[in-house]
């Protein structure tokens, strides 16, 4: 790869290198009219994985009683931040218009990150085709079925395996022990100790790597495809997993609709993202637009350290290129998003669906999980408060956003909601240690 040629095409790379913060609002984001065939999936299709998810709502009743409040169905609430909102009006020394919201995925049931939306939609999905293919399940039965000794003897000779930076890792494992599958995570060098143990109380097979998440995927890959009854979830090319992500869209636009919150071209919705290898984000982003056409502004964000989206569609390269490539070392506190190259299938899926990438700190996903936990009284991992500081970044200068259509008149309006991904699990110890580096950084 030649980098310096690479730099001189794309100056924003040279910030990159520089790991300083950066704002790119995307010039190839499209109308929903124009369509996104590049995605290569349905509306029917994300409709279908609700379906399928309601199917399997009396099972995950039976089996995680913390999902009976919502009849089975493993949803998050929203919640205004009006305290946070006047702080980082301060923070940032400038006034955001509209209203910040916080979607606490950090607080999804059985694994307490926006993972339990893809990753327990695949297995699921896994586990349906698998018991219907034995004839020991119809779609009309009552899946609390599965719990039966018959499926749990089909689903014990059936082996699944994912790496994972730590989140996916989590739901996976979860949901794949409690169906009775023989279940190993390939975890990344970054993944906290407390979620490996979590798994091998859960009976989980965990094989630990000193490298980071692309080595813990690629021998996980590796040693699934010498094994025919092993099924490799592929956080990177997996369209199962996006269709999981994307079932949120339909729902938040019955949440907003509940709380009387207008979303059309007078009052836009800005959606904050922290993206990993894209999967979560990309798959969110895209049941987003199937709710709210172009309603709906999409941005993701990530760590200074690990920018492998915006790396990857800023220079049209998507997979074909890494952070490591341009001496960038994927080293974050934020372990979700640890990833230094992005998913080849997302990345193109995306390129005409966002409206903004950005990079922030570290040290400003430190500080904002700890002014959260202050003033809102919400403490989250660091990873999903990359998304924190969006509706500041991309309000700076509303000239970006009026090239993409966006008024100036509509941003007062505006609904500002962070995708707060994970972070709802975290035991004491790590909480206190999270807190007390924001604490250090925030000086109080
Ligand atoms: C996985 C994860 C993300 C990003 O999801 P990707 O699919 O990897 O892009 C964001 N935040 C948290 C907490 C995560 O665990």
């Amino acid at each position: 790869m030649d980098v310096a040629r690479l730099k001189q095409h794309f100056p924003l790379l040279n910030q990159l290198c520089a790991l300083q913060p950066v704002t790119w609002f995307n010039p190839k984001n499209s109308p929903m009219a124009e369509g996104y065939p590049h995605v290569g999936l349905t509306r029917e299709q994300v409709s279908d994985a609700s379906e399928r998810l309601k199917r399997f709502a009396p099972w995950l009743m039976q089996v995680f009683p913390e999902t009976r409040a919502r009849q089975g169905i493993i949803e998050s609430d929203i919640a205004p931040l009006p305290q946070l909102q006047q702080v980082l009006d301060m923070r940032y020394g400038q006034r955001l218009e509209g209203k910040l919201w916080l979607k606490k995925d950090s607080h999804l049931p059985v694994s307490g990150s926006i993972k339990a939306r893809g990753g327990i939609y695949e297995v699921l999905a896994h586990a349906e085709k698998l018991a219907m293919a034995a004839g020991l399940l119809n779609y009309h039965d009552d899946y609390r079925l599965l719990a039966t000794p018959a499926c749990r003897e089909l689903f014990s000779q059936q082996r699944i395996a994912v790496g994972s930076t730590g989140n996916l890792g989590l739901s996976i494992g979860i949901i794949s022990a409690s169906l009775g599958f023989d279940v190993t995570v390939h975890m990344s060098a970054d993944a906290r100790a407390w979620k490996k143990q979590k798994l091998r109380e859960h009976g989980v097979k965990v094989v630990e790597y000193q490298q980071d998440y692309g080595v813990a995927v690629a021998e996980g890959r590796r040693q699934a495809a010498s094994d025919p009854h092993c099924f490799f979830i592929d956080d990177e090319n997996s369209h199962n997993l996006f269709l999981g992500y994307a079932v949120a869209g339909e729902r938040l636009k019955q949440q907003l609709a509940a709380e009387n919150i207008t979303v059309d071209a007078d009052h836009p919705l800005f959606v904050y993202l922290p993206c990993g290898v894209g999967g979560g984000p990309g798959g969110v982003a895209f049941g987003l637009k199937l709710a709210f056409g172009d309603h709906v502004h999409c941005i993701f964000a990530e760590p200074t350290h690990s920018p492998c989206m915006l790396l990857g569609v800023h220079t049209g390269l998507h997979d074909g290129i890494s952070v490591q490539d341009l001496g960038i070392d994927n080293r974050t506190a934020a372990d979700g998003l640890a990833v230094g190259r992005a998913s080849g299938f997302v990345g193109r899926a995306m390129e005409r669906l966002l409206c903004a990438f950005y990079t922030l700190s570290d040290e400003e996903m430190y500080a904002l999980l700890g002014l959260l936990q202050q003033h809102e009284s919400l403490a989250l991992e660091p990873s999903a408060l990359a998304g924190m500081c969006g509706p500041w970044r991309i309000s700076a200068d509303p000239q970006p956003l009026a090239e993409q259509g966006i008024s100036s008149a509509s941003l007062a309006a505006a609904t500002h909601l962070v995708w707060a991904t994970g972070g709802g699990m975290v035991p004491p110890g790590p909480m206190a240690e999270y807190l007390a580096q924001a604490r250090r950084l925030l000086n109080t």
